[in-house]
């Protein structure tokens, strides 16, 4: 179950006052080398990284809990992060937890399966045992949606499906740059990656019956993704078979 799914997450929201209140008395149910600490971080991708940076150097204890899944580390290489010309989603998560390390934070790889609340704080229930502490700060992410369409993670692997125009849209300039998803999804990304191509395609899931007031093409009903050398062919039942440089997913994504 995703942690954003918790009853306590969606039913029993806990106040300021009640975690402050709990403040005294964090301690560890079964042993982890952590005892004491004033915040659980459940995940540690950059943002459960940069909160334990934070918390570190205002010399809270802290564990962090991570299953070592950041969307992060599949970045082959960023270029839209302040100060670095281009780094590797996996450098940046090294850089970020050995930051973190430098201040005392605790990092512990592991899974969070339930978070109950209770008089003594928030119990965080893990594949390592249970630990209580008056803090969680949950930074847990987000998965994307991926269709399921013969080649897409082929495609993927070789970075010619993107999921981000925010992060590497620039990249694409003056591509031929399909977009792939249900139809309202795909045409609002489409539209945002107007601004950096000319060459932007819809290739909708559905096949929508609404004639588009965009003078963005559309092509429909994808039925199989071929990646070869620097391109990437996209054959569909309606409107037949397109290439493109790139391919936008937009199919939405789970909050983990
Ligand atoms: C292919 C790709 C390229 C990208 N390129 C860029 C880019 O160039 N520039 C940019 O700014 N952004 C880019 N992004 C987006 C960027 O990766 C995310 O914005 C960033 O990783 C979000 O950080 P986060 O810490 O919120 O979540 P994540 O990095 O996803 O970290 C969440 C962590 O929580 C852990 N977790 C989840 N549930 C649990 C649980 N129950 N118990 C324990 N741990 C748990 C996961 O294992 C994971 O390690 C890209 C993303 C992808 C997929």
């Amino acid at each position: 179950m995703a942690i954003s799914q918790l009853p306590f997450f969606r039913e029993e929201p806990v106040g300021a006052a009640t975690v402050a209140a709990a403040l005294a008395t964090t301690f560890i149910i079964t042993s982890m080398s952590a005892s004491g600490s004033e915040c659980i971080i459940v995940g540690g991708g950059p943002a459960g990284l940069t909160a334990a940076i934070y918390l570190a150097r205002f010399r809270r204890r802290l564990l962090l809990i991570d299953s070592g899944a950041s969307r992060a580390s599949l970045i082959p290489e960023t270029h839209n992060h302040p100060a670095f010309l281009g780094i590797s989603g996996r450098d940046l998560l090294a850089r970020l937890r050995e930051q973190s390390l430098r201040y005392g934070a605790i990092l512990r790889t592991g899974h969070v399966s339930d978070i109950r609340h209770g008089r003594a704080g928030f119990e965080v229930v893990t594949d390592l045992g249970s630990i209580v502490a008056p803090t969680v700060l949950l930074a847990t992410g987000l998965t994307d949606t991926r269709p399921d369409i013969p080649g897409l993670v082929e495609a993927e692997r070789r970075s010619l499906v993107r999921y981000c125009p925010i992060c590497d849209g620039f990249e694409v300039t003056d591509k031929r740059i399909g977009v792939l998803g249900p139809m309202a999804n795909a045409m609002a990304k489409a539209k945002f990656l107007k601004t950096f191509s000319r060459e932007v395609c819809v290739i909708a899931l559905d096949q929508s019956s609404e004639a588009s007031a965009e003078t963005i093409a559309v092509i429909a009903e994808p039925t199989r993704i071929t990646a070869c050398d620097a391109e990437v062919a996209v054959e569909c039942r309606v409107a037949g078979q397109r290439t493109f440089d790139r391919i936008y997913v937009a199919a939405g994504c789970a909050v983990n």
